[in-house]
């Protein structure tokens, strides 16, 4: 591809990328970016944690199912956090390739949520408008809160739709639909639930402290 298409498509995606955030965005708009030296004081903050009591160990990235294709694996991250290295972490794939399993939260020995910790750098992240390192991993993730806001719990078929129109992968896993829809594995209409109003709720006032903690 000519270098003036990389350069268009490179901002295509980005624009994307912002529109898919917009919400988050306008709520966080107010943010001052935080400084790599408060960088662990605020994670420890939002999530509770004392990230500076890992002794590095190794349990957490020994457990984890996606560590063998993070760029810094989740005890790395643990002391990227300690030293305040902000750039590398928030630049990092490893925060979108985490799966928040919590395996590794279960296996620390000095019982640091590092789940959290992992969800807390992606939601900094994208209050500070980095790029997302894992772009479709990051286009997922949206279009599922959506979907759980929506309906109450995934709809296959929307989720489907909604990520491969926001990925630009338009046709991405089209060929396996006949056999889906045939099996009745994938329904073409919504899911009806009952509980969908109550969660619209929580996902409100979610949304209303996100907006709050914004402002501290
Ligand atoms: S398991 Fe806990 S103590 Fe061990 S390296 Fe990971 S975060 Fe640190
Ligand atoms: S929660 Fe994330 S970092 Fe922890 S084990 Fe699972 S995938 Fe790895």
């Amino acid at each position: 591809m000519a270098a003036s298409g990389v350069a268009v498509q490179a901002a295509l995606e980005y624009t994307l990328l912002k529109g898919c955030f917009s919400a988050n965005m306008q709520a966080l708009s107010s943010i001052v970016p935080i400084p790599s030296s408060n960088l662990l004081s605020y994670v420890n903050k939002r999530t509770g944690q004392n990230i500076s009591s890992c002794y590095q160990c190794g349990k957490c990235s020994a457990g984890c199912p996606t560590a063998y294709a993070m760029d810094i694996p989740p005890r790395q991250i643990m002391r990227a956090l300690q030293l305040g290295l902000k750039d590398e972490i928030l630049s990092s794939s490893a925060i979108w390739l985490c799966l928040s399993c919590h395996t590794c939260s279960q296996r620390c020995p000095r019982e640091i949520d590092i789940a959290g910790v992992m969800e807390a750098l992606r939601l900094l992240a994208i209050s500070e408008g980095k790029r997302p390192r894992e772009k479709d991993i990051a286009v997922f993730y949206k279009a599922f809160i959506e979907q759980i806001r929506m309906f109450g719990r995934v709809y296959e078929a929307g989720l489907g739709v909604s990520y491969n129109l926001r990925s630009m992968h338009l046709l991405n896993n089209a060929a396996r639909l006949p056999a889906l829809i045939g099996k009745r594995k994938l329904h073409l209409r919504p899911p009806r639930t009952s509980g969908a109003p109550e969660v619209r709720k929580i996902a409100a006032r979610v949304k209303n402290l996100e907006s709050s903690q914004a402002q501290l």
